[in-house]
């Protein structure tokens, strides 16, 4: 994973032996210091930055929301496409300009690019102070020391172990409603145009009771839903060493369902090859379990798929599908969608379309195609589709979904749902905002001293492709 060579001109890189050596120092007047973050890319780094933050503040940083008050600035970045990359690139001239105005701030990568340059970022990047892996957080307060004192740090040592299941995180950026819980780090899928396996590493899932603590503790402190992260939630596992006794997703979401019928559990993301009937079942027999799955099928044509290495083809998708409309008829699903992989055809392409036909989706995630430096699809297939014919490709995806989104909200009008109030709609503080259990955004004006985090019936009288607009009844 990396190499083993710990100092190049005043760089300090950290391997196994000097892991909690003498650097760290205590803050001296504990909570003065801030820190300002920035995070990119999946809810997993947004929930990783709020672990950061709890590390942080047991060494006396503070977070802040204004980088002009900073003295450490952070950046997790995301490497899933060239153009996520390019935004990190973009921030970092803003960061370079206001450390010239304050010398003494350090700097540092985090995230999923920390991971995939390592060391090329301080030859790169004579700002940088700090490069740390998804991974090695713990080891801040020690990077940060060295920093101190001027040296340039680097930890991006992945784990096999690593699940941070202990650290309470700090609920950034939060509406004090709804908040994420990473359930599992990595992911063992070898999805040929993903950088995430090399980013993040292996698979491994956090024991499930520290995550009914959290969920629990959420639970009191106000929050009314939990969403279950990992980048294949239906591939978690945990063996209790003493009892043996195995707790897989579908356990887990008992579990947590179980916790208080006012607390909704979500979770994100599946995966087509390792849903199992179970999961659904579990899903159907809980009502604060909310029926809606993101089910990522990238292409609808299985030559495609296969090159994917997605490890499944078009039928076993479609036979997932059919799973969820036969247990849980009113079960909303979402997915992500590639257009323009290695050397897919107009033919292969129509199939994607056909294949969104098919499914409904309530919404999808959809992109053209972005190499990604040392995939499997890097390495063995040439990125061939013609940049304009790969835009062609997602113009017409985003255009049928938005079309078949369009009509299945319509297709919700007079209908009614219960839903939890997040906050005030961003268009108008006279109205509420909150999500059916479909995962749907429903606005509604607002009704006597109802408050974000209480749950109202509303029945839906108009419908855009993305919100759906209602009256509380
Ligand atoms: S399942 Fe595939 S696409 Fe998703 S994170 Fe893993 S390797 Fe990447």
């Amino acid at each position: 994973m990396y190499d083993n060579n710990p100092t190049i001109d005043g760089i300090k890189s950290i391997d196994e032996s000097q892991q909690g050596s003498v650097f760290f120092k205590e803050s001296p007047t504990p909570g003065l210091r801030r820190f300002y973050i920035e995070s990119y890319g999946c809810q997993m780094n947004f929930s990783d930055s709020e672990i950061v933050a709890s590390i942080l503040g047991d060494i006396g940083y503070a977070p802040t929301r204004n980088m002009e008050e900073s003295d450490l600035i952070l950046i997790n970045t995301c490497s899933i496409r060239e153009k996520a990359e390019e935004t990190v690139r973009k921030r970092l001239r803003v960061f370079e300009a206001y450390k010239k105005q304050k010398p003494g701030t350090v700097v540092g990568v985090l995230g999923c690019m920390a991971e995939r340059l390592k060391k090329q970022w301080l030859e790169e990047e004579k700002l940088v102070d700090l490069v740390v892996g998804p991974d090695a957080y713990r080891d801040l307060p020690n990077l940060l020391g060295g920093a101190e004192e001027g040296n340039r740090m680097v930890n991006v040592l992945l784990s096999r172990e690593e699940t941070y299941s202990e650290i309470a995180p700090v609920r950034l950026d939060t509406n004090g409603i709804t908040a994420f819980i990473s359930i599992m780090r990595g992911c063992d899928n070898m999805c040929s145009f993903c950088v995430v396996p090399f980013t993040r590493g292996r698979e491994r899932s956090r024991e499930p009771f520290s995550i009914v603590a959290e969920a629990t503790d959420l639970y009191t402190k106000g929050y009314r839903e939990v969403t279950l992260l990992g980048q294949n939630v239906d591939s978690y596992k945990w063996d209790n060493p003493e009892t043996g006794e195995h707790v897989d997703f579908a356990d887990l979401l008992r579990m947590v369902a179980e916790i208080h019928p006012d607390l909704r559990v979500r979770f994100s993301t599946s995966h087509p090859k390792d849903m199992t009937d179970k999961v659904l079942h579990t899903m159907a027999a809980h009502e604060n379990i909310c029926k809606y799955i993101h089910l990522p099928v990238q292409s609808g044509n299985s030559r495609i798929l296969e090159m994917m290495n997605r490890t499944y083809d078009a039928d076993w998708y479609r036979n997932r599908m059919e799973a969820i409309r036969r247990i849980m008829p009113d079960c909303a699903v979402s997915s992500d969608i590639i257009t323009g992989f290695c050397s897919e055809t107009e033919e292969e392409h129509q199939d994607t379309l056909a294949m969104m036909e098919y499914a409904q989706y309530s919404m999808s995630y959809m992109f053209a195609y972005s190499e990604r430096p040392g995939t499997l699809a890097a390495r063995k297939y040439p990125d061939d589709i013609p940049e304009d014919i790969k835009k062609k490709r997602l113009n017409e995806v985003i255009r049928l979904q938005n079309a078949i989104s369009q009509i299945q909200n319509k297709a919700d009008i007079g209908k009614t749902f219960k839903v939890l109030i997040e906050g005030d709609s961003r268009k108008s503080d006279q109205d509420f905002c909150g999500r059916n259990t479909q995962n749907k955004m429903v606005v509604f004006a607002k009704k006597g001293d109802l408050k974000p985090g209480d749950y109202v019936t509303v029945t839906i009288r108009d419908a855009t492709s993305a919100t759906l607009l209602g009256d509380i009844v």
